[in-house]
């Protein structure tokens, strides 16, 4: 692996938590600790592990973060009136449900019952409103990471071809949106592919910086891309290994047949993971500081 080529999500959190730090006294000096309460649902082992390291994350930093265990089978009515105490405890600054929902809730149901102001996954339509016309609140944590990647390493998207993969309201969208912002670092020409889209390499071979959030392992492959191009690797994927745990965690990127092409790249794990929490802590503090 050559080094010079990696856009390091940690390296990028520690400054992020770095200048975090100040914030957090500042919160302190008026008597206010940034709180967030996470709903979990269900007993997907992948949603727990993302939990635990959210909540490991802030207590670390002094921050209050607390979640709410509930079962696969509650009712969304029942889910529903546990946000809405939340909305109206003003323990919490950012209340995050974790996705993905069991099949019986509609997703969109509960996003729309998280008071705005308290949306630091910034999922409410609302605040989806808000990034849209370029005045964003929050800003979903994972396109906000990988915004604050770029800005790190100094890479200016101004004029550039961007071509995204995936159209999710969590990654995808998001990311069309803030890198085409009329704002500074942004100014990119965007194309977002899907799976409906036909020949996706006609469109990654002339991309300049290429987006992938599909779930698809190894999906781009060195003949997709040009050479210099900048790789952000959004995907997380488990596939079987024969090594202890019986799987690594790859991303969407066919790291082997781009390494030599790209002119830098986000590993996974290390890339946008670390970002997507480093972010949620920024959002929690941000809306302590706007609305606490
Ligand atoms: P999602 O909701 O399943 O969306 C996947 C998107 O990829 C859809 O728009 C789908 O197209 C598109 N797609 C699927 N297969 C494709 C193909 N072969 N060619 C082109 N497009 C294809 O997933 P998501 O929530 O956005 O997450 C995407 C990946 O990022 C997952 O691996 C997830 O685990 C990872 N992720 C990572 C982080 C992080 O912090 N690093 C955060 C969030 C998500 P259609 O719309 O046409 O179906």
């Amino acid at each position: 692996m050559t080094d010079a080529k990696i856009l390091s999500g940690k390296d990028t959190a520690q400054a992020v938590y770095h200048d975090l730090n100040n914030r957090i006294i500042s919160l302190a000096d008026k008597n206010i600790r940034p709180g967030l309460c996470v709903v979990l649902i269900g007993d997907d082992p992948a949603s727990q592990i993302y939990v635990r390291t959210k909540t490991k994350k802030l207590r670390s930093l002094g921050l209050l973060s607390e979640s709410i265990l509930l079962p696969s089978n509650v009712k969304e009515k029942k889910v529903i009136k546990i946000i809405n105490d939340l909305n109206n405890d003003s323990k919490y600054h950012g209340i995050l449900v974790q996705f993905p929902l069991p099949d019986h809730i509609t997703t969109q149901n509960i996003i729309n019952s998280i008071k705005p102001e308290k949306d630091v996954d910034g999922f409410h339509p609302e605040n989806v409103g808000w990034l849209s016309i370029g005045k964003p609140r929050f800003i979903p944590c994972t396109p906000k990471g990988i915004m604050r990647i770029l800005d790190h390493y100094n890479i200016d998207l101004n004029g550039k071809n961007i071509v995204v993969i995936g159209r999710s309201n969590i990654v995808g969208r998001p990311i069309s949106i803030l890198t085409s912002l009329n704002s500074q670092g942004a100014n990119g020409t965007c194309t977002i592919c899907h799976s409906r889209t036909k020949n996706i390499e006609k469109f990654t071979i002339n991309a300049d910086v290429i987006i992938t959030a599909i779930g698809r392992p190894n999906y781009l492959k060195g003949d997709m891309i040009k050479s210099g191009v900048v790789l952000i690797d959004v995907g997380i994927n488990r596939v079987n290994s024969d090594n202890e745990k019986g799987y690594v965690i790859v991303g969407d990127v066919d790291w082997d047949s781009v390494i030599d092409k790209v002119s830098l790249i986000t590993p996974v794990p290390g890339g946008v993971g670390p970002m997507t929490i480093a972010m949620l802590v920024e959002n929690t503090i941000e809306a302590a500081e706007k609305f606490g």
